[in-house]
């Protein structure tokens, strides 16, 4: 079978007597599924501030520049409630997108004790993560930011300060949906604005005064724009992925598929959980991820 560049970079190991456990660091003694995931990375953690301070500014500028001087009190009700409730599915997908653990391979897990329960047959390999000391299941990638090997890696995004993988894939496409709609949202809103207070007298229309109000509504219009193109191709791109069953990973490296190919909505409901309901709208209910790791290579 050939071989793809991937597969010749990585440490191949089919006997546990290859093992060099000492240039491994000794696993943690407390199992990393207890401690809360989170990057200690500073460019990750400014971007994540970043993301939170702009919500809660269109936060700001839609209730207390838009709907709270309006005459309507209707209009102002029912789109203050629609904007604040995804507002905070945003944040809430956010949140959980950056502490949940997106599928990390438990760290120096090559000993020799581990590979010999493998039970490795002829003509099956395990491969080495030579950064991290671990046993790579399939579809596995090492991210250097995590420092970790995770499992169905498909990015390591900023503006989450997580990679995005296997568990933590339903929230961060959550993330980039609610943030996408808000953006929408404030946009028709900053719309409808202009035009009611074009026509009435501008210092009925808001509490701030006129000069004041244009520039934080042209920051908001500005910053709902960006990140109404940015999320929705970033959602779609993710949805596509899911589909597909392809991570951003392996569509870049043009990798060989070796896993087996399923239908669309299987694809999906693999991601969001089983089965399809409410559920996959909220970002506090964890998918079931209950599967058997494929740590083999058939070559
Ligand atoms: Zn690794
Ligand atoms: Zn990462």
């Amino acid at each position: 079978m050939k071989k793809s560049p991937a597969h010749r970079c990585r440490d191949i190991e089919r006997q546990a007597g290859y093992l060099q456990p000492e240039h491994c660091a000794p696993p943690p003694t407390r199992p990393s599924s207890d401690a809360m995931w989170f990057i200690r990375d500073c460019c990750g953690i400014a971007c994540g501030v970043i993301t939170w301070c702009l919500v809660f500014y269109a936060e700001f500028v839609v209730l207390f520049v838009m709907l709270l001087p309006a005459k309507n009190l209707l209009y102002s009700l029912i789109n203050g409630a629609l904007f604040s409730t995804l507002a905070f599915l945003a944040l809430a997908s956010h949140a959980r997108a950056m502490c949940t653990d997106p599928g990390a391979v438990p760290k120096g897990n090559a000993t020799k004790e581990f590979i010999e329960s493998l039970q490795l047959k002829p003509g099956q390999v395990v491969y080495k993560c030579p950064k991290c000391c671990s046993i790579k299941p399939d579809r596995a990638h090492h991210c250097s930011v995590c420092k970790r090997c995770i499992k169905k890696m498909d990015h390591h995004c900023p503006w989450v300060n997580n990679c995005v993988g296997e568990k933590n894939q339903k929230f961060f496409v959550l993330f980039t949906m609610y943030i996408a709609l808000i953006s929408l949202h404030a946009l028709v809103m900053v719309a409808f604005h202009f035009i009611f207070c074009f026509e009435s007298d501008w210092t009925k229309c808001s509490t701030f005064s006129p000069p004041a109000t244009v520039i934080l509504l042209i920051f908001l219009c500005f910053e709902g724009l960006l990140f109404l193109i940015f999320t929705s191709v970033m959602f779609g791109t993710q949805v596509h992925s899911i589909c597909t069953d392809e991570t951003g990973i392996e569509q870049l490296k043009k990798e060989e598929r070796r896993w087996v190919k399923r239908t669309k909505w299987m694809n999906m409901r693999v991601v969001f959980g089983h089965p399809f309901s409410i559920a996959w709208l909220s970002p506090f209910a964890t998918p079931d991820h209950g599967k058997a790791d494929y740590y083999q290579y058939v070559v």
